[in-house]
């Protein structure tokens, strides 16, 4: 069975000394309870649980996976309980408002202990993982009542809750989807149609199931400016606010899928569901998209938990697997064989996996940053700046660390060689529940196409300047620094690089709107290798810092200033051909007519 024990020396080192964020909780109103030994606390705990309750559950959830029977879903054995005890922990509401029941920590803390939960659980993950969405949702745009009925459930973790978009013929493209919301006489609404895919949309986990569904009023105009947002509970709560009658909600089937099989992915048919419209009508997708920035985030997470929990599993193997001698003679003469650890392509695997779980760890740890400046920073400046960061990085920490993601749980499987293909070391599984993060809560292309369309071109490039601007300011204040020179200069070329491309594209686009989408994934990729290494330069500055300073922790700097070499020589390297492929611009794309795609054969 995998193993994991979570990453608490380097979290410390990210929040604590590279990201200060000892004074970032203490400016946070409410933050100042986050003192560094209550949240060193809480990660140990939530490592313990995600160790010793969520990991052994892992494996067998995978090879168990839900079960439908009479219309009720039962998650695989064990998830109900460690639920509970998740629940009884008071961990679902860490980082809600005290209002509504929460604990009022900060978001980034959830997020952290989030990145633990992943690595070890990530079918079961889902199950509490979009009730922070729901809530959030319900928070921004519910009324008083709907507050009042279903937020303190669904902070505290009693009920969860899920998102219901996607229908047979539609997922991306939400302007199409045929659930119709008919007024009633006392002013709900009768929700009719069938979503599919909706994680967690039934299951014995929690008493009730609160259903944040998209839908379409009578009158509603064509499109994506016609539809809007319904909560829809699975019991609908009594006088007490318990839950009560059965709902006209229920789960068709399951889907039988690639990974995450300890998660219940179902066909949910709305049969006149009672539903409460939330926010105003029509404007149900601007509210979902409150759920769909955190939920994105989320699945940025998922990418990075992923990859941490293969990277300590192909590390543990490399140093114990004995093949071969090393190239330049035996390393450990008193073995049969040296272990695989000592020849140079396993280390670019591992070096690899571990670059991106370090570079993810710290791109989390900055956006979450954001997050909690924009939800409680004290001066608007200073939230509109956050802001501005947070919607640009968003889409990025969504795709790049899930599209790198899937890269390491793949080397992962390639350390372990054929072994790593069999499902009793638990490789494979990391690779096949990675997959799905690349896809759901809009695939890479739909984030590309956010990141560049949306977030940078329409804003001119101003967003992309306020994040260029301060890697200029880190560049420019580095400059003499000779220690650091083999990153500051190559940073330097790629932060002035980023903005010409963009002009670039944005030039062509002018002209031809493909240009857009066809540079999009690359243009993605080319940010997200950007931004960890502004961010890997800043842990190797921090780390020689600590160095100078005569730590007695000189291992892990050293170990940190090797890793951002790597990852700036041997991984860098990509943004060159992102950058290519960008400038090839739309024509070798778009030449093949669809017709001629298919010459050769017929279908
Ligand atoms: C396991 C699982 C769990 C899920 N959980 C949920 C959930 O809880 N709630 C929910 O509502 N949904 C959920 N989904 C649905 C998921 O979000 C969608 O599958 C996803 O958004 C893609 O939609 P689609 O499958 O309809 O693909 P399509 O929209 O048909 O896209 C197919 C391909 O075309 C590309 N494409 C489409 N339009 C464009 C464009 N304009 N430009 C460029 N490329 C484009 C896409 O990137 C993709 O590669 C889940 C799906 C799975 C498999």
């Amino acid at each position: 069975m995998p193993d994991y024990q979570a990453p608490l020396r380097d979290l410390r080192f990210v929040m604590d000394e590279m990201l200060d964020y000892p004074s970032h909780y203490a400016r946070l109103p409410g933050g100042e309870e986050a003192t560094p030994d209550v949240v060193a606390a809480i990660l140990e705990e939530g490592a313990r649980f995600a160790r010793e309750v969520l990991l052994p559950l892992n494996q067998s959830g995978d090879q168990e996976g839900c079960l439908l029977e009479g219309g009720e879903v039962k998650a695989p054995k064990g998830f109900r309980e460690a639920y509970q005890q998740f629940v009884e922990g008071g961990w679902p509401s860490l980082a809600a408002d005290p209002v509504h029941g929460g604990q009022g920590l900060p978001h980034s803390l959830a997020m952290a202990l989030n990145e633990m939960i992943c690595s070890t659980n990530l079918a079961w993950g889902m199950y509490p993982g979009l009730s922070h969405g729901a809530a959030d949702a319900l928070r921004h745009h519910g009324t008083e009542q709907q507050q009042a009925t279903y937020l303190t459930k669904l902070v505290e973790g009693v009920w969860t809750g899920t998102m219901c978009l996607t229908e047979p013929h539609c997922g991306t493209d939400l302007g199409l989807i045929k659930t119709r919301a008919v007024p009633t006489a006392d002013g709900a609404y009768e929700i009719t149609g069938t979503k599919i895919f909706i994680s967690a949309g039934e299951h014995d986990l929690a008493e009730n199931i609160v259903h944040l569904v998209l839908a379409k009023l009578p009158d509603a105009p064509e499109g994506s400016k016609g539809i809007s947002l319904f909560v829809v509970p699975k019991f609908l709560p009594d006088a007490e606010g318990n839950p009560g009658e059965r709902n006209g909600v229920s789960c068709g089937s399951l889907e039988h899928k690639m990974g995450i099989h300890g998660n219940a992915t179902c066909v949910m048919n709305f049969d006149a569901a009672r539903g409460f419209l939330v926010g105003p009508p029509n404007k149900g997708l601007a509210c979902m998209f409150t759920m769909m920035n955190a939920a994105r985030l989320g699945v940025g997470i998922q990418g990075l938990g992923l990859t941490e929990a293969s990277f300590q599993n192909a590390l543990a193997y490399a140093r114990d697997r004995l093949q071969m001698r090393s190239l330049s003679g035996p390393q450990a003469p008193e073995k049969p064989a040296d272990p695989i650890i000592v020849h140079p392509d396993v280390r670019r695997m591992l070096l690899t996996q571990k670059a991106f779980a370090e570079g993810g760890r710290m791109l989390v740890l900055y956006t979450a940053q954001m997050l909690d400046i924009v939800e409680h920073g004290r001066d608007a400046a200073e939230r509109e700046h956050a802001e501005t960061l947070l919607s640009l990085l968003t889409p990025i920490v969504k795709a790049f660390l899930t599209e790198v993601g899937f890269e390491a749980t793949n080397e992962g499987v390639q350390v372990f060689g054929g072994h790593g293909f069999i499902q009793e070391w638990g490789m494979e599984q990391l690779v096949r529940d990675s997959r799905i993060t690349r896809l759901y809560e809009g695939t890479t292309g739909i984030q590309a196409l956010d990141l560049l369309g949306r977030k940078v071109l329409m804003s001119q490039g101003e967003s992309l300047k306020v994040f260029t601007k301060e890697i200029h300011k880190f560049c420019k204040a580095e400059e003499g620094n000779a220690e650091l020179a083999e990153f500051v200069a190559p940073l330097a070329k790629l932060n002035a690089e980023w903005g010409e491309l963009t002009m670039g594209i944005g030039m062509k686009a002018m002209n031809d709107r493909e240009e857009v989408g066809a540079a999009s994934v690359d243009y993605l990729m080319y940010s997200g290798y950007v931004t960890l290494a502004y961010l890997f330069a800043r842990a190797a500055k921090q780390a020689r810092e600590a160095l100078a300073a005569g730590s007695d922790d000189a291992a892990f700097y050293e170990a940190k200033i090797k890793t951002a070499r790597f990852y700036f020589q041997r991984l860098l390297p990509r943004t060159l051909a992102h950058a290519r492929m960008i400038q090839a611009g739309a024509e070798p794309l778009m030449a093949l007519s669809p017709e001629a795609f298919g010459l050769g054969f017929e279908i």
